[in-house]
């Protein structure tokens, strides 16, 4: 297929500003899409070039990329520096300056999707002494064979910046549409995408097995999972209503959740909670797993908590020091975790995924040696909702953050937020008062000693059933100064000129900047209220900004179902 076809989409993808429509234009497409080639476009529609797992992140820096459009151009790098500074997007820049220049002779044939996906893996796959000008060039080269219109999404997709708001869902969707004819079997899709989270994948065997392929995915060592997630009650006493039988109760940590593979050859792969490969932040852990675990292939997942020198937990903004790309050896002196496991997933040639969780427990206990790095979660089995309050009062003391209760007949439900596991957190205690992880999507400019600066930021929660974002809340407080200075420049690479598509947001409540969903913070409010400014139709009172939430991706944020579940609790 040639790539000119998918640019034909993706400019209609852009002028759209309506999720339904959106999933019509790419179910469509995918219908007429080679089924040798089906995976290749899920990934370009994405803008990747390999799953999210997979280290093949081609992000070129914005300097070799216009570098590259003038080497092709045969213009002076200072001139697209000026056309840029005009137009803030290089993609336009491109797409102009080919317009200008007349169709290469040496290449006739079009470019194919397979030629274009082929050079942009190459790109991404050079490294070392002098891989920056070998990217340029082979850019360069790549540009030189591309239409005007090809030149500006080869160049956004080079950038990562490829910002047509489609999101993993939404192509779940479209597949559904385009190779099962019913848009509800999404939810088989979306089930096999939990355990196996790679859209070429799943693609490819829907095309070639249908949903009975499907069925079969099972758990890859070296490949993530979605992790299971947990609900939340409004009282305590709920806990053991809502599961039968003994409970196990677990502290909950503050710290970074991580799922670890260990294949048959030793190798070993952290992946965080939004499958990025964070193995080379954490060589100590690396050190510890291979020490201390008895299986010679395992997965299993806990939460990696920083600690003082006398083992006691610190707060969660610590343990962020250590996300680095540099001076990693330091801050493992500087820094020392623990890993607190919780679950076990896989060992040796054994999925877990349906056992129960006492099972896993079980296997999990028996595999790890004794020591001080990494040791199973703090917990008690229980039935009484006193037993469970002491020892959430117990965890606070710790310094933990609360207790996680698990049904001890639960499987693991990749990707899901079920009954089978329930948070308590302290904030929970505090009437009314939680905690949300929401998506910033607009921002309002600040006015008098907020001139300069934003003065609040629109906040949305994410709506699972049709994919779309919906706007809570606008928060003002919590900045500090410095951080209000900030801001603009941190969210700059989110900018969009108009409403991105899967955005729902009400006439009042429109912001003068729109972002792409992407950056999620936690915000505390202290009432949830009917509303019709909102188009989530609930808002969230008197919220306060606490932090960063870099860890979620913006489909992992706060649903609204969770937020009406809240409501119907109260
Ligand atoms: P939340 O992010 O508030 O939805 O809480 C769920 C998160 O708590 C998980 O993703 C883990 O990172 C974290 N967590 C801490 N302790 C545990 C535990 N014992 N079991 C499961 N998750 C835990």
């Amino acid at each position: 297929m040639d790539f000119q076809k998918l640019v034909e989409l993706y400019e209609e993808l852009e002028q759209t500003s309506s999720g339904n429509k959106m999933r019509e234009l790419l179910s469509d497409f995918f219908k007429k899409v080679p089924p040798g080639e089906i995976g290749l476009v899920t990934y370009l529609t994405l803008g990747r070039l390999a799953s999210e797992f997979d280290d093949v992140v081609l992000g070129m820096a914005e300097k070799s990329v216009l570098k590259a459009i003038a080497l092709a151009a045969g213009q002076d790098l200072s001139k697209i520096q000026k056309m840029i500074r005009e137009t803030g997007d290089a993609g336009s820049v491109a797409e102009k300056m080919w317009q200008k220049k007349p169709r290469p002779l040496v290449s006739t044939s079009p470019l194919t999707i397979h030629e274009l996906f082929e050079k942009l893996h190459k790109i991404a796959s050079s490294s070392g002494p002098g891989s920056q000008d070998l990217k340029t060039n082979l850019l360069a080269s790549l540009l030189s064979k591309a239409s005007a219109k090809e030149a500006k999404y080869v160049v956004r997709i080079a950038l990562s910046q490829l910002r047509m708001g489609v999101g993993d869902m939404t192509v779940l969707d479209a597949l559904a549409i385009a190779y099962t004819g019913d848009k509800k079997n999404k939810e088989f899709l979306e089930k096999a995408y939990n355990i196996c989270p790679d859209v070429k994948i799943i693609a490819e065997t829907l095309v070639a097995k249908g949903l009975k392929g499907l069925e079969k995915i099972d758990l890859h060592v070296g490949r993530p999972i979605k992790m299971m997630l947990a609900q939340r009650v409004q009282e305590l006493e709920e806990i053991p209503e809502k599961m039968e039988g003994k409970i196990a109760v677990e502290a909950k940590f503050d710290g970074e959740r991580v799922q670890t593979h260990k294949d048959q050859k030793g190798k070993i792969t952290l992946f965080s909670r939004r499958l990025e490969n964070i193995t080379h932040q954490f060589p100590d852990l690396v050190e510890y797993l291979k020490k201390y675990l008895q299986p010679k292939e395992f997965v299993l997942e806990g939460e990696i908590i920083a600690v003082d020198e006398k083992e006691n937990p610190l707060p969660f903004q610590t343990l962020m020091q250590r996300r680095r790309k540099y001076d990693i050896t330091e801050y493992v002196k500087k820094i020392p975790l623990q890993l607190k496991v919780f679950d076990f997933l896989f060992i040796d040639g054994k999925s877990l995924l349906h056992e129960s969780y006492e099972k896993r427990w079980h296997y999990l206990e028996k595999s790890i040696n004794k020591n001080n790095h990494l040791m199973p979660a703090d917990r008690i089995i229980t039935e009484s909702v006193e037993e469970i309050d002491e020892f959430f009062q117990k965890m606070l003391k710790k310094k933990y953050e609360g207790i996680i209760a698990k049904s001890l007949a639960g499987e693991y439900q990749a990707g899901t937020r079920g009954w089978q596991w329930i948070k308590w957190k302290k904030e929970y205690v505090k009437e009314m008062v939680d905690t949300f992880d929401l998506v910033i999507v607009g921002a309002y400019y600040g006015r008098g000693r907020r001139s300069g600066v934003y003065g609040a930021l629109l906040c949305a929660a994410y709506n699972q059933k049709k994919d779309s974002f919906e706007t809570v809340c606008k928060v003002g407080t919590g900045f500090t100064d410095k951080l209000l200075e900030e801001l603009p420049k941190k969210l700059k690479k989110y900018e969009m000129n108009a409403k991105p598509a899967r955005i729902n947001c009400k006439k009042e409540m429109e912001p003068n900047v729109w972002f792409e969903p992407k950056l999620v913070i936690e915000i505390l409010a202290a009432e949830i209220t009917k509303s019709p400014f909102h188009s989530a139709e609930l808002a969230l009172r008197f919220p306060r900004f606490v932090r960063f939430r870099e860890d979620k991706k913006a489909e992992q944020a706060t649903t609204i179902e969770e937020i009406k579940e809240m409501v119907r609790e109260k």
